[in-house]
Order: structure tokens, then C-alpha cells, then sequence
């Protein structure tokens, strides 16, 4: 056998936004089939657009930040943040795999009851709940977080009236070295009022005190911002203990890891520049670990972790509408989505990706969606082949937030699609129609007739 020549390996530096011999091309390769399924025939069945969300990346996203913090810390509890996605098959994706459920409203908390999250594996975060709402929290046992005092005193005056004893946290909010601070949530560390809170608390024998809570912020590119708040969260652990001889069973860390989208203005891929679970998991559980709990009184670390979860499992089919020319002789793609079911477009610019095959000659276009008005923009310069009416594209990473956010608004909703384990399609959502839209409206009777 011819022995082979051995060839020295090289490793080139790029630099993104440089010309090099392929031009300044960005999006190098058709997208044509999600797991399995050709893009085609996904819209010629479920129309255009869809969402497609994957259940194999929801996992395996999972299962990474799961054993990133576990490897670390031994005590680990992940409760999925409902408003980051709560179509009920996506929560019970998390669910199945482990995740308690963790919501911001009263409607949300009753999606995860109905979803069969018992009440205990609840946490009740969020400025507003009523009277109602708390009472049914205090009645199924479920971790309150408390937001202010008027939340406290409301508790307090419940649980004699209820004859219970409700549990409950504070969420606080701290200096972590990034900003504007996120302040008008919770109590604050620095300046006293979380030890105020917390005071009020442990001296009435009403309510038990069992966690911590923070949520420092959201699409957060700094790790040691958690190892600051976990920090702080386990001196105030620690000073309960001092003070009251009372362990905190959980210390909660709220969610805003940053996904792998690009922000909009940044000059790197966030492919390349959002940390890892891993680094995220090494300045949470770090501070915690050299806080100075005794072994067997370390707290339950728990995470809200939303966007980072579900962010890169989430697609949006789309097609062309049309193509015009600009009066700056810019190309304008129109295609039949827009900011109405893309509302992350207004702080990410997504990474588009062509469905069906296409040459070398690419031209910086704008990609505008269907609505009439002036800033329904996805794209306001993305360097892709020229598309024509009706081919179809792939948006990337819209998992998180764009199908809690959108907005009924000129155009119906699309259907969303689930695609299991075995690359199956589920519908998980149902196209939206006229008359579904309309079911809650009235018309006076006065108003019913006319002519003209
Ligand atoms: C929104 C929210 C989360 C999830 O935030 P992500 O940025 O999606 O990770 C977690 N906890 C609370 C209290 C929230 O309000």
C-alpha cells in the first residue's frame, strides 16, 4: 500500500465582516429539511408560516445545563419559566424531563396546574397576583415569591384568615456590576430592605421563609454578574442562619443566561460569543460553595432558565412574497412574516438561512415582513442570494419569547409543530382563523344590521 503524504494542518484566523475570495458572504448553506422533514412539505401541509420547534434540541439543551450545574453542586432543581414559552406540549417537554414549573401570573400558574405540575412544584414569581391567586397558591402549597410589602402584608393577613402557613421568598435585587440595575423587582440588598423583609418575615411565626430568589436580568453575556448575586444571596442565607437559626432550603437563581442569538450591532456571532452552561454554572456554584455553608445545610440550587433552554429549538418556516428595488437601488425582500410573529427581530438579527439550493452570486438585501406598517423590518442588511416569490426560508433560533409575545395584529397567527424524537410532526398549535379569533367578541344589537 502507497504510504500517504502527510500534510501539516493549519489553522487560519478569520475575520468576520472581511472580504475574503467567496465575497462577504454569511449564510453558506441551504437549509432544506428540518430533522427529517423537507422544509417543502412541511408548508405545503401546515401552510406558511410555521413554527417548528424541536423536541431532540429542547433535550439535549437541556440535558447540558443540567449537567453543567450537577457536575458542581449536588443539589440541582431547574423550573421551566412559562412565559419564556408556555405552548403545553413545550412545558411538558420540561416537565417530563424533570423541570418544576415556574410562572409569572395567575393564568400561567393555572396552565401548570392544568398541565399536572403539582402545586408544591410551582413557584408563583411576578408583581401582581390577587387576593384569589394567592390563596390558591397558599392553599396548594406552592413557593411564593414575594415582591414587595404590600405582598407580604397580604400574605400575612391570608394565612391567619386561611389558618396555614404559606410558603414564601423575596426576591432580591442587587449591584452585580451590570447596568441599569434591574431595581423595581423585589427588595434590595445593598440598601437594607431585603434584610427588612426578611426581618418582617422570620419575627411573625405566619409565614416560613424557605428560599432566595433573584432574576438579575435577562440575555445576560457576564458570568460573574451570578457569581456576585449567588454571593449575596448566600450571605443572606447565612445571616438567617446567624440570626435565627433557620436553614433556607433553596437558594433560586432566576433565568437570563443569554442564547445563542446575536444582538443586534454586535460584531460577533452570539454562536461564538454567548458563554456556556459551563461558565455560567462555574460562578454560580463557586460562590455558593465558598459562601461557607456547613456540607449537609447547603441549600437547593434552583434555575429559571428560560431563553437559553428553548431558544435554539425553535424555527420559522417562511416564504417570499415579493421582490422590489428600493428608491436607494437597494434590494427589498418582502417575505410572509414580520415582527407581528417575530418579535425577538426587533433586538436580534437572526440568522435566515434559504431553503432550496442556490449559486455563488449573493447581494445585501432588507427583508421586510407582510405588515403595512413602516417597521415590521426582520432585517435590516442580511447578505443572502436572491430569493424569488414563493421560495422559502428558515429563521433560526426563535424558540424563546416569539410565540408568547406576538401579536394578533393584520395577520392570523401560524400553526406551530412539534417534531418528536423519531423526526414525527405534531401540530402543537393550531393555525388561527377568523372565527377563532372572534370568539370572544360581541356585537350589540343596535350594531347588527345596516345597509349602504
Ligand atoms: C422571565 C423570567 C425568567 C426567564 O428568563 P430568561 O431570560 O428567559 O432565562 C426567569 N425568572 C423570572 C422571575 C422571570 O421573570
Amino acid at each position: 500500500m502507497k504510504k500517504l503524504q502527510y500534510e501539516r494542518p493549519v489553522i487560519q484566523r478569520l475575520n468576520t465582516g472581511v472580504m475574503n475570495k467567496f465575497g462577504t458572504r454569511t449564510e453558506y448553506a441551504p437549509v432544506t429539511h428540518i430533522e427529517g422533514n423537507a422544509v417543502k412539505d412541511l408548508i405545503e401541509k401546515y401552510g406558511s408560516p410555521l413554527f417548528v420547534i424541536s423536541q431532540r434540541v429542547i433535550e439535549q439543551t437541556y440535558r447540558d445545563a443540567n449537567r453543567a450545574f450537577k457536575t458542581r453542586y449536588p443539589k440541582v432543581q431547574f423550573a421551566w419559566s412559562y412565559k419564556t414559552n408556555y405552548m403545553n406540549a413545550v412545558c411538558n417537554v420540561f416537565h417530563k424531563m424533570g423541570s418544576w414549573g415556574e410562572v409569572v401570573s395567575g393564568f400561567e400558574y393555572q396552565k401548570a396546574l392544568n398541565n399536572g405540575v403539582p402545586g408544591n412544584k410551582i413557584i408563583f414569581n411576578g408583581p401582581d397576583k390577587t387576593e384569589e391567586e394567592l390563596k390558591s397558591a397558599i392553599q396548594n402549597n406552592s413557593m411564593i415569591h414575594i415582591d414587595h410589602l404590600d405582598e407580604l402584608y397580604l400574605i400575612k393577613e391570608l394565612a391567619t384568615e386561611m389558618k396555614a402557613r404559606p410558603k414564601v421568598a423575596i426576591r432580591v435585587n442587587m449591584d452585580t456590576g451590570i447596568y441599569p440595575m434591574w431595581d423595581r423587582f423585589g427588595f434590595n440588598y445593598e440598601n437594607g430592605q431585603a434584610w427588612d423583609a426578611i426581618n418582617k418575615i422570620m419575627l411573625t411565626d405566619k409565614i416560613d421563609l424557605v428560599g432566595l430568589h433573584c432574576h438579575i436580568g435577562t440575555f445576560m453575556l457576564a458570568p460573574s454578574a451570578y457569581g456576585v448575586a449567588a454571593a449575596k444571596l448566600s450571605d443572606l442565607a447565612l445571616g438567617i442562619k446567624k440570626k435565627f437559626k433557620k436553614n433556607i432550603q433553596y437558594i433560586d437563581m432566576g433565568g437570563g443566561f443569554a442564547s445563542k442569538n446575536t444582538l443586534k450591532g454586535s460584531y460577533l456571532q452570539g454562536q461564538d460569543t454567548s458563554p456556556s452552561f459551563d461558565q455560567f454554572a462555574e460562578a454560580i456554584t463557586t460562590a455558593i460553595l465558598n459562601a461557607g455553608f456547613v456540607e449537609d445545610e447547603l441549600p437547593l440550587l434552583i434555575l429559571e432558565t428560560g431563553r437559553a433552554l428553548i431558544d435554539e429549538a425553535g424555527s420559522l418556516l417562511g416564504t417570499v412574497i415579493s421582490n422590489k428595488r428600493l428608491s436607494d437601488g437597494r434590494r427589498a425582500t418582502i417575505m410572509d412574516f414580520g415582527v407581528n410573529v417575530m418579535f425577538t427581530s426587533f433586538w436580534y438579527d437572526h440568522k435566515i438561512s434559504p431553503a432550496q439550493e442556490f449559486s455563488q452570486y449573493t447581494e445585501d438585501a432588507v427583508l421586510y415582513g407582510p405588515l403595512c406598517m413602516n417597521i415590521d423590518v426582520i432585517r435590516e442588511n442580511v447578505t443572502l442570494p436572491p430569493l424569488k416569490r414563493n421560495d422559502h426560508v428558515v429563521v433560526h433560533t426563535v424558540g424563546a419569547y416569539n410565540m408568547t409575545q406576538w401579536m394578533q395584529f393584520i395577520a392570523l397567527r401560524p400553526a406551530i409543530v412539534l417534531i418528536d424524537l423519531d423526526e414525527k410532526a405534531h401540530v402543537i398549535r393550531k393555525r388561527e382563523t377568523l372565527s377563532s379569533i372572534e370568539s370572544e367578541e360581541m356585537m350589540p344589537k343596535h350594531l347588527k344590521e345596516f345597509k349602504l
